[in-house]
């Protein structure tokens, strides 16, 4: 279980609320909502990495944030593939033996040698997911994690999401990809200004959404 209650956090200018919010163990929750809604906010709180003002979460296992900009160290593409497990004091072989195979499949595995610096935004993204997998989390959090990615690759990353998800990983993933929120979100929330606009079942948000402001931004009326 992952939940939110009675959560506030301020910043100076924007507060954040949230009333109640759960996500059920081995669920997707799809995040969409306009840029300055808060949707960072909200997973950087979820991930325990903002302390709210107000409020508690409640997480049932270890969470990892996967930001939006990658941050990948100095080093090689392996180093900093492993750099996860080895914080986690992992035995070297079994880092490389987890590692590798998802290097491989995000087409890094020739790479290995590569400072990470020098890759291209894409392969740093990929990069970062497979050291964020590689660590096997109960919840995942990720922002907006295929923003600058190809259409290929989004679909293989989408690939890999739905695999750790049925094996019991926890899923929250902000996007501004209508289509990919509706493919792999089980349930779905709107946010802006702060507020959780309207939270359910991922088809009945897109299909038939209740709040006017969810309707209108689905539609595009509500730019930013
Ligand atoms: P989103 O991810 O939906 O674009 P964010 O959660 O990043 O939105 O930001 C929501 C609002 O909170 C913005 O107005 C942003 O400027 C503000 N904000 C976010 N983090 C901080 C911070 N550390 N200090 C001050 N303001 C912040
Ligand atoms: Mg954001």
């Amino acid at each position: 279980m992952l939940s939110a209650r009675g959560i506030v956090k301020r910043f100076s200018g924007f507060s954040l609320e949230v009333p109640s919010l759960s996500v059920l163990p081995g669920s997707c929750l799809t995040v969409i909502g306009p840029s300055g809604a808060g949707k960072t906010t909200l997973l950087k709180l979820l991930a325990g990495l903002e302390q709210p003002d107000q409020g508690s979460i409640v997480r049932g296992g270890g969470a990892v944030y996967l930001s939006q900009q990658p941050l990948l160290l100095e080093r090689n593409v392996l180093q900093n593939a492993v750099f996860g497990l080895v914080l986690q004091k992992a035995p070297k072989r079994d880092a490389l033996d987890r590692v590798l195979p998802l290097l491989e499949r995000v087409g890094l595995g020739e790479k290995l040698w590569q400072p990470a610096h020098k890759l291209s935004g894409g392969e740093q993204v990929r990069l970062s997911f497979v050291r964020a997998l590689s660590l096997r989390p109960k919840i995942l959090l990720l922002d907006e994690p295929t923003a600058s990615l190809d259409p290929g690759n989004v679909a293989g990353l989408e690939a890999f999401l739905r695999e750790a998800n049925q094996q019991g990983t926890t899923l929250v993933i902000v996007t501004h990809n209508f289509f990919q929120a509706r493919r792999l979100g089980k349930r779905s929330l709107f946010m802006l200004g702060g507020r959780l606009v309207e939270e359910g079942p991922t088809e009945t948000l897109f299909t038939s959404p209740q709040d006017a402001r969810t309707k209108a931004y689905l539609s595009g009326e509500m730019v930013y």
